[in-house]
């Protein structure tokens, strides 16, 4: 079973996520640290659990969401798996730090790339890759079917949605990936996003003034 820990990361209070099971295996997932007391922060929790990490997860490549995909790869070795269409953006990243004030180190390792429906394996624990772009390309959330949640990223926040206001994003995408890949989730799944509080799908259905369920 899955324990998840969030953690508010980041000039942008960025959700970054660990999830780990009863072996001390952990997968982190939008590592958002950006000061270096939030990579310690980090470490520490790590380190205090005796965590293992084996996955980098990212759900898009927005710079809040990569800003410790650096330390994670020289710290503990791991290698960022993303969706192909979000490789320019990863790309894009420091530059568009740059442009808001928010200078950082890009991380430059090894890809491995996601596509939809693609499961992602701790032990007995599964996450599947559900495809959700609109507020960015090659966007993916991470369902848990068996603990019915969904680490979201930036798709579907409580009364809200991701922005689509910037280059590359597109709110009629969005809306079509909250209707086909988040809203016909069970009702009670949680949702875990990218910024703010969590949520369930059945709350978002019956209030989000953006995606009436
Ligand atoms: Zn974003
Ligand atoms: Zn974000």
């Amino acid at each position: 079973m899955f324990t998840i820990t969030p953690f508010t990361l980041g000039p942008i209070e960025e959700n970054t996520y660990i999830l780990y099971n009863g072996a001390g295996d952990c997968i982190i997932i939008d590592p958002g640290c950006y000061f270096g007391n939030e990579r310690r922060e980090l470490a520490d929790y790590i380190a205090a659990n005796e965590l293992r990490p084996k996955y980098l997860l990212n759900t898009h490549c927005h710079f809040d969401h990569v800003f410790g995909n650096r330390f994670v790869h020289d710290t503990y070795g791991l290698e960022a798996h993303l969706h192909p269409e979000e490789q320019p953006v990863l790309q894009n990243a420091a530059i568009s730090g740059l442009e808001w004030g928010f200078p950082f180190d890009n991380y430059k390792g090894p890809l491995h790339l996601l596509r939809e429906n693609d499961s992602i394996t701790l032990g007995k624990d599964e996450l599947k890759v559900l495809f959700t772009p609109g507020h960015s390309p090659g966007h993916v959330c991470f369902y848990c079917a068996a603990q019915h949640f969904v680490i979201g990223g930036d798709v579907l926040f409580r009364q809200s949605v991701g922005r689509t206001d910037l280059p590359g994003q597109n709110f009629a995408t969005l809306e079509h990936s909250i209707r086909t890949r988040l809203y016909v989730l069970p009702g009670e799944t949680v949702v875990w996003p990218g910024h703010g509080e969590p949520t369930t799908i059945g709350f978002e259905k019956a209030n989000n003034p953006f995606v009436r369920g």
